[in-house]
């Protein structure tokens, strides 16, 4: 009786796994192949957003320097009562211009079906209530000076505006006033390295730390926030700053007045006119000039060189400038729809950086957008996408909504109280705080001397982008 009831079992049986399998086949297929769109989305939805960020960042220096070139046909038509106002439009334009970027990410990223991070708008709108705080000082700190009256509260509200609807595009590359400085516990590889163990990040990066560390009290102070200089937004920073020199510091007489015959609604400006009108040595003159830390040649970008940064050929002379660049940081979800597997998100990184020349009027020839002595002139044509190690100030770090939280409520009564103030933090699940709390323990560390002691000789050097310090997760 078994037998029979077996046999035809047996087939029921195959029957039933043939089945199974073809469906499976054709679920995983089906789940590969929305994956494999869902990717792309996230992609053209990273890569829209950097560049739609980076065409704004592109605008407004052009705009900068159309400003700088009609205060100085003001100055020439002795219409010098306007110069305050064209300088507080400058001024104001480095800070709005970016914002107009970052609300242009959105947009660009939603068109392409990203979803919003939560973790960033709560992270937004904590950046704007620091910003607010710069007014009075706030959180134990001086109050920072405004770069024109009421700069704080009016920049604030822009950044709620660009990001009030949410964040679709988080801000990859802001300079955050706070979450960077030259202390260990201001550097994530440090927290990596000890959440992975990384022994040889402490041989290559802090063998004395490792060695020495008694307490908590044994850290040095962390550093003051960045004095002074706030003359850019530092979300997509454009990193101009004005300089109070004549005109002469950039260019002589005739360049002027060869500039100036260029721009609307004036029409030619002769050199007669410009050395006439004083503006060559007059003074007090507000220029914008390119950020001079900032703003150099694009050296990181390298194909040849060790880093070897994937890069189709040589890059030309006239677009091998550094200074201005977006990353921008989108976030999408593979929902599977075979059983048993969980929906899974999916992160995707671009940059984008604006590129331009100047046309030298005599020999014809293009030279780089810096090169009238750092002072702004219209010269970006173009918006490209470029490896996001390529891009100025390219760290993860202040997309990272985690470490800024960190950095500003979990560091300071750490400094103070020691892994005690930070333990509430880790297991509320803070890594960061995670790491203090077992770098505390003397025997995590002495495992690390130990370790060393014995096996330092394999520990190789890698990575690491450009003046990192090593062990970054640079790429996509
Ligand atoms: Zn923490």
């Amino acid at each position: 009786m078994r037998k029979t009831r077996a046999k035809s079992g047996q087939v029921a049986l195959f029957m039933l796994l043939v089945f199974t399998a073809i469906l499976l086949t054709v679920l995983v297929n089906f789940d590969v192949f929305t994956a494999v769109l869902r990717k792309e989305d996230v992609q053209n939805a990273g890569d829209a957003a950097a560049l739609a960020a980076a065409r704004w960042q592109a605008t407004t220096l052009n705009l900068e320097g159309e400003l700088n070139l009609i205060h100085a046909l003001a100055v020439c038509t002795g219409e010098t009562n306007a110069i305050p106002g064209i300088n507080a439009m400058q001024a104001r334009l480095a800070f709005a211009g970016p914002l107009a970027g970052l609300a242009a990410a959105q947009t660009a990223a939603r068109q392409n079906h990203a979803f919003d991070d939560p973790g960033a708008i709560a992270m937004m709108r904590e950046h704007s209530l620091s910003v607010r705080s710069m007014q009075t000082g706030g959180d134990g700190y001086d109050a920072y000076p405004e770069p024109w009256p009421g700069a704080w509260a009016e920049y604030a509200d822009m950044i709620d505006a660009a990001s009030g609807q949410g964040l679709a595009a988080v801000p990859g590359n802001t300079r955050y006033f706070d979450t960077a400085g030259g202390h260990t516990l201001l550097d994530r590889s440090f927290y990596m390295a000890v959440n992975g163990r990384d022994w040889c990040w402490f041989f290559f990066n802090a063998m004395p730390l490792l060695r020495g560390y008694r307490s908590f009290s044994d850290w040095d102070p962390l550093p003051e926030r960045e004095r002074g200089g706030l003359w850019n937004s530092e979300i997509f920073g454009l990193e101009i700053e004005p300089a109070d020199v004549p005109l002469a510091a950039f260019m002589d007489a005739g360049s002027a007045a060869e500039l100036l015959g260029a721009v609307p609604p004036r029409g030619s400006v002769r050199s007669e006119d410009v050395e006439e009108s004083g503006l060559m040595f007059s003074f007090p003159q507000r220029w914008y000039v390119y950020g001079r830390e900032a703003w150099g040649r694009w050296t990181a970008f390298d194909p040849f060189g060790e880093n070897r940064f994937p890069a189709a050929g040589r890059v030309k002379p006239e677009y091998d400038v550094d200074g201005a660049a977006a990353v921008c940081r989108v976030r999408g979800e593979i929902n599977p729809s075979s059983p048993g597997l969980d929906s899974k998100a999916v992160h995707w990184l671009a940059a984008a950086k604006p590129f331009g020349y100047l046309e030298d009027g005599e020999t014809g020839g293009r030279a780089p957008a810096t090169s009238a002595g750092g002072y702004i002139l219209p010269a970006f044509r173009a918006v490209r996408l470029v490896p996001v190690d390529t891009a100025r100030g390219a760290d993860l770090a202040t997309a990272d909504a985690s470490w800024v939280a960190h950095v500003r409520r979990h560091l300071k009564p750490y400094m103070a109280h020691g892994p005690s103030a930070a333990a509430p933090h880790a297991q509320a699940g803070c890594a960061w705080c995670e790491a203090l709390v077992l770098w505390e323990r003397a025997e995590f560390r002495d495992a690390g001397v130990e370790w060393l002691r014995r096996n330092s000789r394999m520990c190789r050097r890698t990575g690491g982008g450009p003046g990192g310090s090593g062990g970054t997760a640079h790429g996509h």
